[in-house]
C-alpha cells in the first residue's frame, strides 16, 4: 500500500531542525508522511542525501542550486545555521560534476530546486546568471532522466520560455514539478500542457489567491508539500513548519476542490509515487 501522505518539497535537513530532527522525522512517520528533502546548494544537497540514506524509503532527496544562491547576498539562517556556524557567503558557481555525482545516488529523485527568482534578485546580470545555472540543471535532469524541482518567483513567463526551448529538442525526456505554485490559471495551463505538475504549500490554508488553479487543474497533476521550515499552515501559522503538517495542505486542497478528502489524499499520494518513480 502506498504511504498516506507525501510532503514532496521540504527541508528537514536544514539547520532549523538541528536540535530535534529525529523527533520531527518520527512525527512525520507516525502521521504516515513520506518526504522529499530538497537541496538548495552544495552543502544542503549533500545533507538531503545523507538524511535520505539514514531513512530509506521514508525520506528521499533532490539536489541542486536555488536561484537565490547564485548570488552572494542571500544568507538563510534557517538553512545553514547562521550565528556561530560557517557558511558560504559568496554566490555558488554551479559545479556540474559535484551535482552529477550526487544525482547518481539511489535516494535522489529530482534535480533542483532550480529556476528563476526575479522577486528577490532584480539586477540584469544576476538574471543572466540565474538563467545559465537553470539551463545547466535542466541539462543535468535530461542527462540523468530525472524530473526538475522548479522554484519560480515573478518569472513564470521566462521559465516557460526556457523550458519550451528544450522541448523542441528533448520532447519526451524533460519533466518537472513547479513547487509553491503562485501563478495565474493561464500560467498554470502552460506548465500543465508541458506535462509539468504543480505543488502547493500551507499558504493555501490562509491565502485565497490559489483557489482558481487548485480547482481547475486536473487532480492527477497536483501534489502536496510543506516547504518546511517556512510557511506553516493553519492552525500552526507563525510557528516553524514541519513535514507532518502536510496533512493540513491535503485537507485544504480537498476543501477547495469540493471533493472527498479520501479521494484527494489517495490521488495526491499516488501522484508523488508516479511522478518521482518512488518505491516506498
Ligand atoms: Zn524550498
Amino acid at each position: 500500500m502506498p504511504p498516506k501522505f507525501f510532503d514532496i518539497h521540504t527541508h528537514a535537513h536544514f539547520a532549523a531542525f538541528d536540535e530535534d530532527r529525529d523527533m520531527v522525522m518520527l512525527r512525520a512517520r507516525e502521521a504516515g508522511v513520506v518526504m522529499i528533502n530538497v537541496g538548495t546548494q552544495k552543502d544542503t544537497s549533500h545533507a538531503a542525501v545523507l538524511l535520505a540514506e539514514k531513512y530509506p524509503g521514508f525520506a528521499y532527496a533532490t539536489i541542486g542550486l536555488h536561484p537565490i544562491h547564485t548570488e552572494p547576498s542571500f544568507h538563510d539562517t534557517e538553512e545553514l545555521g547562521g550565528v556561530g556556524k560557517e557558511f558560504t557567503s559568496r554566490g555558488e558557481i554551479f559545479d556540474t560534476d559535484y551535482y552529477r555525482k550526487l544525482a547518481k545516488k539511489d535516494s535522489v529523485v529530482a534535480i533542483g530546486e532550480c529556476g528563476l527568482d526575479y522577486f528577490r534578485i532584480t539586477n540584469p546580470e544576476s538574471r543572466i546568471k540565474q538563467e545559465d545555472v537553470f539551463r545547466k540543471q535542466i541539462e543535468l535532469a535530461i542527462e540523468m532522466d530525472k524530473p526538475l524541482m522548479i522554484h519560480c518567483r515573478d518569472a513564470y513567463k521566462e521559465t516557460i520560455e526556457i523550458l519550451n526551448s528544450y522541448f523542441i529538442i528533448h520532447n519526451s525526456k524533460l519533466r518537472g514539478n513547479v513547487h509553491f505554485f503562485a501563478g495565474t490559471w493561464d500560467e498554470a495551463k502552460l506548465f500543465l500542457n508541458l506535462g509539468f505538475t504543480l505543488s502547493f504549500t500551507g499558504v493555501i490554508t490562509f491565502a485565497r489567491q490559489y483557489g482558481e488553479v487548485i480547482k481547475n487543474a486536473p487532480l492527477d497533476m497536483l501534489m502536496s508539500e510543506t516547504d518546511a521550515p517556512y510557511v506553516a499552515p493553519e492552525p500552526y501559522r507563525g510557528k516553524r513548519n514541519e513535514p507532518a503538517y502536510v496533512i493540513e495542505v491535503v485537507k485544504k486542497i480537498a476543501e477547495i476542490r469540493g471533493e472527498s478528502y479520501e479521494k484527494v489524499r489517495e490521488t495526491l499520494a499516488r501522484n508523488a509515487v508516479r511522478f518521482f518513480h518512488l518505491n516506498p
